[in-house]
């Protein structure tokens, strides 16, 4: 067996720790003699799995008493109709356009009301985040959407946006659990799983309990009400049990590494790695402002698509996978989440100097 240095947006790496702890209790889970994928959700040691999941993950990000913890289906993207659904009650919101996915849920929810793109950065191809700090924020906005990790462009919010007051509802998918977070400044916090934490398909939602109402659209359908998996502890119908309980591994993992403080520590170490041969390379090239730069995704390029289509094909040859960037951007992404190691980057820094020498 031979595993790759996967830099992956996602679906991406996982600790190897989790993953082998999952391989071994596959056929038979703590003598229950089952797998976990076999188990009622009903059952007395599922509900195990899934209260300590959510308890660690209430302590990793110590997440106030006053908010829900939901673990939901449909990806990051449901939330984007999920969201407007929920919490329009004015109709209308403000959002804040740094990248697709931030394009996507402002789309979406110019569906249910009328959407302000109150700040972009599409001018310059995303590759920077505008000044939020005083922002035409609508008199009636329901709420405020941000982005915090683009995942495509590699930008990241430094510093949360001047709301005035409203509501600030963020994704968070592709940062999720890689640095401390003030939960209780947002309404909505929430993120696919599929880039920092587990398998794809599970959406976590943390949500401050006074933004789950009946009060919903109208037509909403039960399963995108918050309240309904609110108050049935996300069981309200059968939840993706086995993704929730590689999360809860994850959150014991991270538990175990010394939580978000450590983990921001060490994901600053990774990333000045990179970022500083970047710097001072002759041939490859970051594509994002400086002072915005993401700590999990980094976008870089040589200004030939012919030599970043050799530089990856290259990589992938030397073990060094999924380095291809996202077709909007062009040339390379390195992802660099919680599970990537040290050496990861490093094998990479040093494959790119070879490269450099060898190409320019
Ligand atoms: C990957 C990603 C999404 C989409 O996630 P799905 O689970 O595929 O719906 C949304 N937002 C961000 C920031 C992402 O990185």
């Amino acid at each position: 067996m031979a595993r790759v240095y996967n830099f992956s947006a996602g679906p991406a790496v996982l600790p190897e720790e989790v993953l082998k702890e999952a391989a071994e209790e596959m056929l038979d889970y703590r003598g229950c003699g089952m797998s976990v994928m076999e188990m009622s959700h009903r059952s007395k040691v599922y509900e195990t799995i899934i209260k300590e999941a959510e308890a660690d993950l209430r302590e990793l990000m110590n997440i106030p008493d006053n908010y829900k913890v939901l673990f939901l289906q449909g990806g990051a993207s449901q939330q984007f109709a999920m969201i407007p659904m929920n919490l329009m009650k004015n109709r209308v919101a403000d959002y804040i356009v740094t990248g697709q996915w931030a394009k996507k849920a402002y789309q979406e929810a110019g569906k249910y009301g009328k959407v302000n793109k109150i700040a972009s950065s599409e001018d310059e191809t995303f590759s920077y985040i505008p000044d939020c700090s005083d922002l035409p924020i609508s008199e009636d906005a329901d709420y405020v959407y941000i982005c915090e990790n683009n995942t495509i462009y590699g930008t990241k919010f430094k510093e949360l946006p001047n709301t005035k007051g409203k509501t600030l509802v963020s994704d968070v998918s592709s940062c999720f659990l890689s640095e401390p977070v003030d939960v209780s400044k947002y309404g909505i916090i929430y993120g696919g799983v599929q880039k920092n934490i587990g398998p794809a398909g599970v959406v976590i939602v943390i949500i401050r309990e006074d933004l789950i109402t009946e009060d919903v659209l109208p037509g909403t359908p039960t399963m995108l009400q918050y309240k309904i998996h609110a108050d049935n502890d996300s069981l309200y119908n059968t939840p993706p049990a086995y993704g929730i309980y590689i999360c809860g591994k994850v959150f014991k993992w991270l538990k175990k590494q010394g939580g978000l403080a450590a983990m921001k520590a060490y994901n600053e170490e990774k990333a000045a790695i990179l970022y500083d041969f970047l710097d001072s390379s002759r041939l490859f090239k970051g594509t994002v402002r400086k002072e915005d730069r993401s700590l999990m995704n980094v976008p870089f390029v040589t200004g030939n698509a012919d030599l970043d289509a050799k530089f990856v094909k290259e990589a992938k040859e030397a073990g060094l996978e999924n380095l291809k960037g996202h077709r909007s951007v062009g040339g390379m992404r390195a992802s660099i989440y919680n599970a990537m190691p040290r050496e990861g980057v490093v094998k990479l820094v040093e494959f790119m100097k070879k490269f450099e020498e060898e190409n320019c």
